[in-house]
């Protein structure tokens, strides 16, 4: 048991060896991002939390198949005005053809990523490329009597499943708690069972993205994609699934009611979800006004934030608690995780510049253990990070002469720290190159005028005043011009 990753199943409701199927390869599929707006906080979370599960099973030797797929067909939500599909609701509105809409929101979900040092998955499969696949699974569906046509879609015969299998078996819920919680919508008078759901929808005329298929023009059910994907890049049968805590119901038990009633057996042996972020106690939400992008974020553009916050400092933020805690981003909070991760940064950089001496008051090796424990742990990577915050607190007492390291146990102290902060929590330095920090540096500059046009606006001449001299007193020239104020740096 010692020294062995354990996970917690959320289909089991416990905490499991982890043991693949087939070690050393090892299935990792997570649901990826819906492409039909840009990458917001909430996209951040399984993202990480998944992108250091893939990196510590590779740090244990495990190769590592991960998958993460694009959802563009869109897919109807409870939310959706009139059950119009999201990205061709988004493609009429902006004139596009949805494919530029699932274009251009990719490569800014790509960029989010990228500046979170999330690393790319092995296979990035879209929904809209694997439809074959998804009306094959709808066939296999229909054809072992779980399902059934009608006026066009094809539908899930959940009360059928039920009696069979067990329909509820992720979520908890029975197919009564199903049927008390499902609301009318769209298509409700062409379900058998009201807890039905859509394997295929017939597509209405004014309906974009549609595919031919046996039963009618129309699109695949949303659960469908990742039932397909999963199985075509990872076969029948593998490892973890994962996704945020909001998929369990309905979209991962439809998977698992999809898999069982396709191929007779479970798909997934591991269920992994992470909790959902908060946004000053307040989930977050359209409806509460507290969608923030994450490139507002970093610019720190949003009205709730206080300043900008770099994508090292949200990543940091989010590890700060265990994936299944809920975290909550508030500004205090956020600037707290800005000074922790200095700190961290700030003793990588001293331990750079140890000397060593002669003996070792500080246990190298126990640290090592203890980090590589709370990792084993389900992650814990708030435990880590505690662990590394230890580790810190001795190098500075090493540099200060108040402790001692030999040569040997000063390049372990190294490689451990270099494992856990980089490799695995995948932090990195965001110093930045000089064309970088000056640009950074503009922004700052131009953000200061703006506020001083803010302050002329209401006639607050004393910030205005205040600002220009302060800027002035540091080498920058100011001109007020028609079209607001520039500047220019005298060296
Ligand atoms: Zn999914």
């Amino acid at each position: 048991m010692e020294n062995k990753l354990m996970i917690y199943n959320t289909l089991s409701r416990k905490k499991e060896v982890f043991e693949p199927l087939h070690a050393p390869n090892v299935g990792l599929y997570v649901c990826g991002p819906t492409v039909y707006g840009d990458a917001h906080l909430g996209h951040a979370r399984p993202a990480i939390t998944f992108d250091v599960l893939f990196r510590y099973l590779q740090t244990l030797g495990y190769k590592v198949r991960y998958v993460r797929n694009i959802t563009d067909v869109g897919h109807l939500e409870h939310d959706a005005d009139a059950g119009e599909d999201k990205i061709a609701k988004k493609a009429r509105l902006e004139q596009l053809e949805p494919m530029e809409v699932v274009q251009h929101y990719t490569l800014r979900y790509h960029k989010a990523m990228e500046a979170l040092n999330v690393l790319p998955p092995s296979i990035e499969p879209h929904a809209s490329g694997h439809i074959i696949e998804q009306i094959q699974l709808v066939e296999e569906i229909l054809k072992n009597g779980y399902a059934y046509v009608s006026e066009g879609s094809v539908y899930f015969d959940v009360a059928k499943y039920d009696k069979d299998h067990n329909y509820g078996v992720l979520s908890g819920r029975n197919l009564d708690d199903v049927l008390n919680t499902t609301r009318e919508l769209d298509g409700q008078h062409e379900k058998r069972n009201p807890a039905d759901f859509a394997l295929w929808k017939c597509a209405q005329p004014e309906h974009i993205m549609r595919w031919p298929s046996p039963w009618s023009d129309g699109f695949p059910g949303w659960h469908c994609e990742c039932t397909a994907m999963g199985r075509k890049y990872l076969g029948e049968q593998f490892d973890i699934h994962g996704g945020g805590m909001d998929l369990i119901f309905p979209h991962h038990e439809c998977e698992i009611a999809q898999g069982v009633a396709s191929m007779g057996k479970p798909v997934v042996k591991y269920w992994m979800h992470n909790n959902m972020i908060t946004i000053n106690g307040q989930k977050m939400g359209k409806s509460y006004n507290n969608f923030i992008n994450l490139s507002e974020f970093f610019s720190g553009s949003h009205p709730l934030l206080s300043q900008p916050y770099s994508p090292m400092t949200i990543r940091f933020f989010i590890l700060q608690a265990h994936y299944r805690s809920t975290v909550d981003f508030g500004n205090e909070a956020l600037q707290a995780a800005e000074k922790g991760l200095q700190r961290l940064m700030d003793a990588w950089n001293t331990l750079g510049s140890l000397a060593a001496g002669d003996a070792t008051t500080v246990d190298v090796a126990g640290l090592r253990a203890k980090c590589f424990d709370a990792m084993n742990d389900d992650m814990n990577t708030a435990q880590v990070i505690s662990h590394l915050f230890d580790a810190s607190r001795a190098i500075n007492q090493i540099a200060d002469k108040k402790a001692t390291i030999t040569a040997d146990d000063l390049a372990d102290l190294k490689e451990t720290f270099r494992l856990f902060t980089f490799d695995i929590l995948g932090l990195k330095e965001e110093r930045g190159s000089d064309s970088e920090r000056e640009a950074a540096f503009g922004k700052v500059v131009d953000m200061l005028l703006e506020q001083r046009q803010a302050a002329k606006a209401v006639k607050d001449w004393a910030t205005s005043d205040k600002i220009r001299n302060e800027l002035a007193a540091l080498g920058f020239e100011i001109k007020d011009g028609k079209d607001g104020a520039t500047w220019k740096l005298n060296r």
